[in-house]
């Protein structure tokens, strides 16, 4: 059997170590901290993820490498191509973990987005509010998920105040996008460039994180399914990426608007562990390991998934006692307000 090295420790890694684990492969996680992914994985580097000489080792010692967390420094990343496979690629991850990246480089490829301008210092955002108009969101560039490292501008004079809640990072002003709805395109894009795609989940945010993703979703976002599902292969294809690539949309009298991508599995393709014939997870292990890529049919009429965020998880023994609810619970320690603690998945038969 082959070992696959996962960088990132949380629960994205824990579900891959899962399926790779079914598939016969052992897993091998490289993270600065242990986390939900270690009590699956039988091997671990405990390393900073820009320690060249940890990560030469942990290369040495896989025989393909992926992240479920893209968050990392790409430099040493990088520097691992040369010696075994790096999948996704260093392109998707340069791309994807910064949001000046990847807006300009779907609007290459001929993608909608909100308007947007690169902001790097509060002159350039004042600038920026000027153009882009308000109201308007200031993102970090890089580091920011689930909401975090955003700041909301309703008028002009909030950009200073605005600029110091992000803590004057390099960082992007987008305007804000008046939506009915908002989905996602989970793909999986094989090594010989074979991609399938899952239906698209209605996804409902609560305080910029995600709450529900919904199949089917509403007909708004059917009928924006096949303009996003194309251009996303588009988007797979030009980066080269193999594994699971997931971009967000918002749902616009326009039509689609291209939110922000992962270069990953997605909270949003949860519900295909038992909604869908191959899970995200096991279409990603498949694709890395170039091996063909499963069905991405949904197994019932419906499939609902719920985050558990926070104290939600105490509902535990309610979600055990339905007869059709799947629990998962990430086996985090500590519940802090806000961090994803688990999730139910329902399947309408
Ligand atoms: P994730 O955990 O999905 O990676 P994130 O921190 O990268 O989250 P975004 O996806 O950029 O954050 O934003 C979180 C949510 O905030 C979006 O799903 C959407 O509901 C809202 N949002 C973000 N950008 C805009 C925008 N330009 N216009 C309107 N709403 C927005
Ligand atoms: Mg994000
Ligand atoms: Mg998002």
């Amino acid at each position: 059997g082959s070992t696959i090295g996962i960088l990132g420790s949380g629960q994205l890694g824990r579900m891959l170590a899962v399926a790779a684990a079914q598939l016969g492969y052992r897993t091998h996680i490289y993270a600065p901290e242990t986390g939900p992914a270690n009590d699956v994985s039988p091997l671990m580097t405990r390393a900073r993820y820009d320690d060249a000489g940890a990560l030469a080792a942990f290369a040495r010692a896989v025989d393909v490498v992926t992240y479920e967390f893209e968050n990392v420094a790409f430099a040493p990343i990088a520097a691992l191509s040369p010696i075994v496979p790096v999948r996704p690629p260093a392109l998707s991850l340069a791309t994807a973990q910064d949001r000046v990246n990847e807006k300009g480089f779907v609007e290459g490829l001929g993608g909608r987005t909100a308007p947007w301008r690169a902001v790097t210092s509060l002159a350039e955002l004042e600038e920026a509010i000027a153009a882009v108009g308000w109201p308007a969101i200031l993102k970090t560039s890089r580091f920011g998920y689930d909401g975090h490292g955003q700041a909301r501008i309703t008028a002009p004079d909030q950009a200073t105040a605005a600029w110091e809640s992000i803590g004057a990072a390099p960082a992007i002003l987008e305007g804000f996008v008046t939506f009915d709805h908002e989905f996602s395109i989970v793909l999986a894009r094989g090594v010989d460039g074979t991609i399938v795609s899952y239906p698209p989940p209605l996804n409902v945010h609560r305080d910029g994180i995600l709450a529900t993703s919904t199949i089917p979703a509403p007909a708004e976002v059917a009928a924006c399914w096949t303009e996003a599902a194309t251009l996303a292969g588009r988007v797979a294809d030009a980066l080269g990426h193999v594994g699971v690539l997931t971009l967000e949309f918002f749902v616009t009298a326009d039509g689609p608007v291209f939110n922000e991508m992962a270069p990953r599995v997605h909270n949003s393709g949860h519900w295909t562990i038992e909604g869908a014939v191959t899970s995200q997870f096991e279409n990603h292990i498949r694709a890395i390991c170039g091996l063909p890529l499963g069905s991405t049919d949904v197994t019932g009429s419906g499939v609902e998934m719920e985050n558990l965020i926070g104290e939600d998880a105490a509902r535990w023994p309610q979600i055990l006692a339905e007869p059709e609810a799947h629990l998962h619970l990430y086996g985090k320690h500590e519940v802090r307000a806000g961090r994803k603690m688990g999730h139910v998945t329902r399947v309408r038969r």
